[in-house]
């Protein structure tokens, strides 16, 4: 299959693109995703139709981008990458959409920050495969209806509140990705690792998966750094012992958690008594922007019971103050 994939290459986009499964049978975890896809997937080769436009919400790394090309490889259909911010006027939209053949996947990552003029673009172009052009300028202007090849847009955000209605209700079918748990991450490990020929134990694997913050983007990120360590100071296995001395030099928390959920955490016990704190306030207080602290920091520490959501405000719970060392205060 062609691969239209964006031409910029850093060295973790290649490394990202080669570990990527091409197949719903190699996507691992995700059951009930995967399950109704399969089925949408049959039910329109069936009936030998474009699949239905697909909206994949979920926070960052969860395979949203790979999904998308896996629903084309089942399709056998060619997928054409692209993403909101990258699409400036509504000629580039046209460009694009007049380009596709018959069937083919469009796939448009943060299509939340698509502009509202592109997204009306989109709106005939989703519900009846045409495109509305004005030819022509002042009042010899006019409208003109161009049909499209019936595509299937596969849109991909953090968050399916963050779009617009209009063009939340264009696609039929709505997909969440979750967090992924230890064990389908550490599947996910080893398959890297057989991939980078690399050997390890099931139990390094784990103790990897532990500390990847559900994420298989991150996982595969540890696994690239791990597999260093053992290269220079083991003889290329990554054992238990070795992926657990890699994880202590590289820093990486006992639960995956980064230097920005540090300070987020901390900053809600010091500073703001565990809260409740307003997440504008608690962004201030950090330097990081509110969208961030939504779409990527808290969905997982919420997600592992370290910060709760109140009417008035973020709180800090007890296995907060216990992983951070701190004394929970005693409530009156
Ligand atoms: P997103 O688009 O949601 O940010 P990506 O699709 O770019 O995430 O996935 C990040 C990396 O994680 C990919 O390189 C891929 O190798 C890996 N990955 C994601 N989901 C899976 C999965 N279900 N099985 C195996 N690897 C996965």
């Amino acid at each position: 299959e062609r691969m239209m994939a964006s031409e910029a290459g850093s060295y973790d986009e290649h490394f990202e693109l080669s570990l990527r499964p091409q197949r719903l049978a190699q996507y691992i975890g995700q059951h009930k995703v995967k399950e109704n896809l399969q089925i949408f997937i049959e039910a329109a080769k069936l009936r030998q139709e474009s699949l239905d436009h697909v909206l994949l919400y979920g926070p960052p790394g969860l395979g949203k981008t790979t999904l998308a090309a896996v629903i084309a490889n089942e399709m056998n259909v060619n997928v054409r990458m692209t993403s909101g911010p990258a699409i400036e006027r509504p000629g580039d939209l046209a460009a694009i959409l007049s380009s596709l053949e018959p069937g083919d996947v469009l796939f448009i990552d943060e299509i939340h920050r698509l502009p509202r003029a592109i997204e009306e673009v989109l709106y005939p172009a989703m519900e009846d495969f045409c495109l509305d052009i004005v030819v022509g300028k002042g009042p010899e202007a006019r409208s003109v209806r161009l049909d499209l090849p019936p595509f299937t847009l596969v849109g991909a955000t953090t968050r399916a509140g963050a779009l617009s209605a209009p063009l939340r209700d264009r696609f039929g079918v709505l997909l969440r990705l979750e967090y992924y748990d230890n064990t389908s991450l550490a599947e996910i490990v080893v398959r890297s690792a057989h991939l980078f020929d690399v050997d390890i134990e099931q139990i390094a694997a784990l103790e990897m998966a532990t500390r990847s913050r559900g994420t298989p983007r991150i996982a595969n990120r540890l696994l690239k750094r791990v597999r260093d360590y053992a290269q220079v100071l083991g003889d290329g296995m990554i054992t238990e012992g070795l992926a657990k001395q890699a994880l202590e030099l590289l820093q990486v928390d006992p639960r995956g958690l980064d230097h920005i959920d540090h300070k987020l955490v901390t900053n809600m016990i010091e500073r703001f008594r565990g809260g409740p704190v307003g997440l504008d306030t608690l962004a201030a207080s950090i330097g990081e922007e509110r969208v961030t602290i939504e779409d990527v920091y808290e969905p997982y520490l919420m997600q592992i019971g370290f910060i709760q959501r109140t009417p008035r405000g973020r709180v800090a719970t007890h296995l907060a103050y216990e992983h951070f060392g701190y004394e929970y205060p005693q409530q009156t």
